[in-house]
């Protein structure tokens, strides 16, 4: 439903297509079920990897259509994409992550959008803007009814669950997975400003013009040295 709602907020306040629309409909859907990857292997994560990994190759398609990559090889990259995202994420997933770690925090809200903007092609800053926020809204709505949920009321008074403040949050236990997450967010975070073109007036010197170098000048003066008699010509 925020999907939905956030696609009107798309076409008739912000102006986009209805198919850039949609599009972003269906990210903040999947982006909802996102945090939800690092829990033990059951029914959704298995269904999520999936849709996680039939998407993944369609946006690498777009920038495969942009640089030119022959059909062969764009298959063969999409089914090998595939098939890592569908079986080989959830085991190390499974491996790495603890429920409600890392996985259930801002930063990785921030580094699920900025992934999205990386891997969303389009000529089209705004678009990719748009997606970047669609996953972003979806991620944020999963960590706020995950908090909800962990305030319990029995009639008389408010009580919090454990898992309270186990989902909104900036920093883990962990420091490593504190770490790992920090260094990530930051290098997509620059990665994200360097694709934006943000960077260019920081970064590019301005370029010295090239001088065209030929071995002979037939404009030049002619040339004498100092203690030559005057009338010595070199050419
Ligand atoms: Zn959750």
């Amino acid at each position: 439903m925020l999907g939905i709602a956030w696609a009107f907020v798309a076409i008739f306040v912000f102006g986009f297509t209805a198919v850039q629309s949609a599009v972003a409909a269906i990210f903040t859907w999947v982006a909802g079920m996102l945090p939800d990857l690092d829990s033990e292997t059951g029914r959704p994560v298995r269904e999520l990897s999936g849709v996680t990994a039939a998407v993944a190759p369609m946006l690498v398609f777009q920038h495969f259509a942009s640089i030119g990559v022959s059909s062969d090889r764009a298959i063969l990259a999409a089914l090998l994409l595939y098939g890592a995202v569908r079986y080989g994420a959830p085991t190390i997933l499974g491996k790495m992550t603890v429920h409600r770690g890392m996985f259930h925090s801002i930063p990785a809200l921030i580094i699920a959008a900025e992934l999205t903007f990386l891997a969303y092609y389009s000529p089209d800053l705004r678009v990719r803007v748009l997606m970047a926020f669609s996953t972003g809204i979806g991620f944020l709505s999963h960590l706020v009814l995950d908090e909800m949920y962990s305030v319990q009321w029995n009639g008389t008074r408010i009580r919090l669950k454990k898992s309270a403040g186990s989902a909104l949050k900036f920093m883990g236990r962990e420091s490593l997975a504190n770490g790992m997450t920090l260094g990530l967010l930051m290098f997509l975070t620059w990665a994200s400003l360097d694709s934006a073109g943000l960077l260019d007036p920081l970064v590019k010197q301005p370029v010295p013009e090239v001088l065209e170098i030929t071995p002979d000048l037939p404009d030049a003066p002619a040339y004498r040295m100092a203690d030559e008699p005057k009338g010595t010509q070199w050419q």
